[in-house]
């Protein structure tokens, strides 16, 4: 498995990645070396001056279709995808074919009737990208579906790891907060098993899903026992969006128990590093100083890594749906 691994590694740092489908919906289902090809091309695009002639997708139309808000997620796709050389349409449906009344079926087709060749996909609900890839003849990226995964920010995350620790296999990662409502969570859970690190989760009851162990992670709910020797500590906003209210008491009280400070950080080994896909709440779920603490905090890492990771992943779904 090993000399295989090398051997995958040695050919994508330079070459398109091939995948088993030319969508990319959820990291559960992908393999092993699916994951440590795209890691291996993205940390070779991050090494790549941001002149460098990556243009290989001229004419290749990306549509960034956004039914929730981002930032950070949408301008890392459209930079992703033209240092590619494609042309890149945002579109923002947040206020339009939902409030107006037209059905997710409808919207697609009129999408596909463009021809795109990528549709970047973010929506409240789970299962939205799923749908379009059902019903569209081009490629779909899920870039967050609801509670339900967010691939992308998986993959940069481990990027990121790699490109600071050098490896996964064996980590002892902890993501902390709000798991229950975070599609980062549940994608970060699918890859970091996946690539054998020591995954564990730690929120308070209401904000822990049931059946977590069942996916090979540890459940804390003291946030001084989950990190401890941790070597990642992940952190994750509080979804308020979609809660129904009852779930998290005061922000106070949250950060005393869950928020991640000096005191609690000291029991984590002592290179551990600090890690929020953002948008971050200060002084809730991490203190301000942490977060801006450039020897542990990967926070900036992070962002950087997105459009490395997001290059490879567009790269990989043209090239696969031209193998297949
Ligand atoms: N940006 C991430 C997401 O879209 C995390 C968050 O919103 O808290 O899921």
């Amino acid at each position: 498995m090993n000399d295989l691994l090398n051997k995958i590694q040695k050919n994508t740092s330079t070459s398109p990645v091939k995948l088993s489908s030319h969508h990319l919906l959820s990291i559960e289902g992908m393999d092993k070396l699916e994951i440590q090809s795209l890691i291996d091309r993205a940390d070779f695009f991050a090494n790549l001056d941001k002149h460098s002639d990556t243009k290989f997708l001229q004419g290749y139309v990306v549509l960034n279709v956004f039914f929730e808000n981002s930032t950070r997620t949408r301008v890392s796709f459209e930079l992703a995808a033209r240092r590619l050389g494609a042309e890149v349409i945002n579109i923002s449906l947040i206020n339009s074919s939902i409030k107006k009344g037209e059905s997710l079926l409808d919207t697609a087709s009129t999408l596909n009737a463009m021809k795109p060749d990528l549709l970047i996909v973010r929506h409240p609900h789970s299962g939205a990208p799923i749908l379009f890839a059902n019903y569209l003849n081009c490629s779909i990226i899920n870039a967050g579906d609801g509670r339900h995964e967010h691939p992308t920010q998986a993959l940069l995350d481990a990027l990121t790891i790699k490109r600071r620790i050098g490896y996964l296999e064996g980590l002892k990662i902890s993501i902390c907060g709000d798991i229950a409502n975070s599609r980062v969570a549940r994608s970060n859970i699918h890859l970091l098993t996946i690539m054998g690190a020591e995954v564990r989760c730690v929120a308070p009851p209401t904000l822990m899903p049931s059946g977590l162990e069942k996916l090979g992670v540890k459940c804390f709910y003291n946030m001084k026992e989950g990190i401890k020797n941790s070597d990642v500590v992940m952190l994750l906003r509080l979804q308020n969006e979609r809660m129904s209210g009852t779930e998290n008491p005061s922000e106070r009280e949250y950060f005393k128990f869950f928020g991640l400070d000096e005191t609690k950080l000291s029991l984590a080994n002592s290179n551990a590093v600090i890690m929020h896909p953002g948008p971050m709440n200060r002084g809730v779920e991490i203190a301000s100083a942490l977060a801006d603490d450039t020897n542990r905090s990967l926070i900036k890492t992070q962002v950087e890594m997105g459009v490395a990771v997001r290059m490879s992943i567009i790269e990989a779904l043209n090239y696969t749906k031209h193998q297949i």
